[in-house]
């Protein structure tokens, strides 16, 4: 079962304890026996299902629950939390420090995306104005370290390996003690992979690790491994002081479970996930978040937590009036392109809900784009920003909206096609927000 289909299998159970008039006790182990049998499906361990069906129980006890106490949120709100514990062991792991030097060595199976996630973490830290490096320690995967050595290229990350060198310990420590020597803070050691889990392996990870030192090893996992993710991660971490999990391959048909499994067995943390092969396809993973989208609580409570945190106080009530009044007008699009900017309420709401808007993991380029069409909208008359009818601008309005930008008529077209599909999200999400009638919401 993939991820997206469990999220619907809980959402569903809960709605429907949320539809029963009463609350019972029958009620919540049908929910619970729904909740479990999608983890199954989507393999998290069998163990870690039982103990969050009994821990659960333990705090939804009917009888001590004094009348007049809220079942369902409370019902809701032990499964969200019983999930962020599966998630998070209670520890964080080591936190590389910036201009600090710190040994990261990446463990994993052979295909699981271990180069190319070494390389991910690089990037993502380069970004963030650090000096990383790349040690190729993998001398048993035929061209390991052309494939580092090319993404390391094209990321501007140096990089050390060899192609003559067999012993991957060798490789490993003269190429951290040289990055050490270069001051580079983060010294990433790319080790090799094994199709299975084999002593050859794991002792050869062993030796690296000695000669290396590490601050933190991070054990990278393809998503899609299903029930092996449990021993795989267990080997892994008797071999080896895991500090961390990274899963890959998140954006293909992967079964979420393997996550939870890993986190519980390592007892380390997910840090990143993978969605996709290119160098910016990494994102942090948040424990919170991911539950809550899990348990599909992408509602209109959440949404008014979130604006609470983000939004001034000052501009609060107009927004939660124009949310409302549902007409998305080319001046509210406007207004929400500058938080967008810079990932303000509507940006991080957008983000979850539609994600359709961004050109993924390409911030640069979402930010380029806004500002573009806000210029292009500088250009357009009062009534063509207050209405929500595109074909207001004909094709000689849309001739002088281009010249007044200093825009290309192609530019004006695509801004009007982003309006529509901005337009159809907003009325998507105000749906499935259940935003409450004008009137009837308190802010
Ligand atoms: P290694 O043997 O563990 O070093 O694995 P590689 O880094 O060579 O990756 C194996 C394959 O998985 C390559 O084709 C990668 O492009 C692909 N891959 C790695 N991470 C991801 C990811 O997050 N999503 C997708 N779709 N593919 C990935």
């Amino acid at each position: 079962m993939v991820l997206a289909e469990i999220s619907g299998s809980i959402s569903r159970a809960l709605q429907q304890m949320n539809n029963a008039t009463v609350i019972d006790e029958k009620v919540l182990n049908d929910c619970l026996n729904e909740i479990s049998r999608a983890l199954l499906q989507a393999d998290v361990q069998f163990s870690m299902v039982r103990d969050m069906q009994t821990n659960i129980k333990n705090i939804v006890n009917f009888d001590e629950l004094a009348a007049g106490h809220n079942k369902r949120r409370i019902i809701q709100q032990a499964v969200s939390n019983e999930l962020c514990k599966m998630l998070d062991p209670g520890k964080p792991s080591f936190t590389p420090k910036k201009g600090k030097t710190s040994v990261i060595m990446f463990v994993g199976l052979q295909g699981s995306g271990k180069t190319t996630t070494c390389t991910k973490y690089a990037y993502y830290h380069q970004k963030k104005g650090w000096k990383p490096a790349l040690v190729c320690a993998d001398t048993f995967r035929a061209g390991a370290f052309d494939q580092l050595k090319q993404n390391a290229t094209k990321a501007k990350i140096p990089f050390y390996g060899s192609y003559i060198e067999s012993d991957p310990v060798k490789i490993a420590g003269e190429g951290v003690e040289r990055f050490k020597k270069e001051n580079c803070d983060l010294i990433i050691v790319d080790t090799s992979g094994r199709h299975k889990q084999e002593a050859a392996l794991f002792e050869e990870m062993r030796q690296v690790a000695e000669v290396t030192k590490p601050d933190l090893v991070i054990f990278v996992m393809d998503s899609s491994i299903g029930q092996a993710a449990f021993d795989q991660a267990q080997a892994f971490k008797q071999s080896v002081a895991v500090g961390a999990v990274i899963i890959t391959k998140m954006d293909g048909h992967a079964k979420g479970g393997g996550a939870l499994s890993a986190v519980a067995t390592t007892k380390s943390p997910v840090i990143f996930i993978g969605t996709g092969e290119h160098m910016d396809e990494f994102e942090v993973f948040d424990v919170e978040p991911f539950v809550r989208r899990l348990l599909g609580m992408r509602d209109w409570s959440g949404f008014m937590d979130r604006m609470h945190e983000f939004v001034p106080t000052n501009e609060q009530t107009e927004l939660v009036q124009k949310l409302s009044e549902g007409t998305f007008t080319f001046r509210l699009m406007y207004e929400q392109l500058q938080p967008l900017l810079k990932m303000g309420p509507a940006g991080q709401v957008l983000s979850a809900f539609g994600a359709e808007l961004m050109a993924k993991g390409n911030e640069k380029e979402n930010q380029v784009k806004f500002k573009r069409y806000m210029t292009i909208m500088d250009s357009m008359t009062n009534a063509e920003l207050d209405s929500t009818n595109p074909k207001l601008m004909n094709g000689s309005r849309i001739i002088c909206i281009a010249r007044g930008s200093g825009r290309k008529v192609e530019d004006v077209m695509e801004m009007i096609q982003f309006y529509k599909m901005f337009a159809k999200i907003w009325s998507n999400m105000m749906k499935r927000l259940k935003v409450p009638k004008k009137g009837s919401m308190n802010a």
